[in-house]
């Protein structure tokens, strides 16, 4: 049984130059999914929403921190299965960043996983961390030590991804847990977000927009103000103390 609760807020928006919104989104009681298609002509939609599902069902069957991981390595499996039977959806792949409640020895948990460079961040108390870990060109350098985040965030090649959903047979989810404390409030979003915004823009409406629902949509609309270049994807969870009442 657990002992918090948390509300839910997504918003998923094409932005201003693409053709289609291949992003997509998913929030149930106990699992909150963000994933970023790609490859044109339907198939950035299919494969994100492919994995998503395909997300739900293992969770679901297994609902553990290694549930979730084995359900990304099961959505990993369904995309490249699909491209293989269906010839117009070869080339397609997806990030994937999840949040997932769990109870690991009694302890309450909030499981993240992603592949990808969809994110998961965390405000607690006014400040932002981030809890995923991006597999791209970039992030390895910034791991590196070779450029700083600000240089990342205008580098030629930030779009350029390390893993994705439906390109190899084996994926390396990057893992994480946090354990959840009244007033917290996550973060997912896609990459349309954080390459229009630095991290104090999203820091600002995170902590200046109380409702969730208007703070996800706040975000997109300020990432739309910056250019919106990108399908932008922005899911706003907050927890909170169960209300028994
Ligand atoms: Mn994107």
């Amino acid at each position: 049984m657990r002992t918090y609760e948390i509300n839910p807020a997504g918003v998923t928006d094409i932005g201003n130059v693409r053709p289609t919104n291949e992003d997509h989104l998913l929030a149930t009681g106990d699992l909150f999914v963000v994933a970023d298609g790609m490859g044109g002509q339907g198939r950035g939609e299919a494969a994100s929403r492919l994995a998503t599902e395909t997300l739900q069902v293992g969770f679901e069957s297994d609902p553990t921190g290694d549930g979730l991981l084995a359900a990304v390595g099961r959505a990993n499996s369904a995309v490249i299965n699909r491209a293989d039977t269906d010839p117009e959806l070869q080339g397609m792949g997806t990030t994937i960043a999840a949040v997932a409640a769990v109870v690991e020895q009694g302890q309450q948990k909030l499981a993240v996983v992603n592949v990808g460079d969809s994110r998961v961040y965390l405000l607690r108390a006014g400040s932002l961390e981030r809890l995923s870990s991006d597999h791209s060109v970039v992030a390895d350098l910034v791991r590196a030590g070779e450029i700083s985040e600000a240089e990342a965030f205008s580098h030629p090649e930030r779009h350029r991804l390390t893993q994705a959903l439906g390109v190899e047979p084996v994926v390396e989810p990057f893992v994480a847990y946090s354990i959840p404390v009244a007033g917290d409030r996550l973060l997912l979003c896609s990459d349309g977000l954080f390459n229009e915004l630095t991290a104090e823009q999203i820091t600002g409406v995170l902590t200046s927009v109380g409702d969730p629902a208007e703070a996800a949509s706040a975000l997109v609309s300020l990432a739309k103000d910056h250019g919106g270049s990108d399908n932008i994807t922005t899911m706003v969870l907050d927890i909170a103390e169960l209300d028994i009442g």
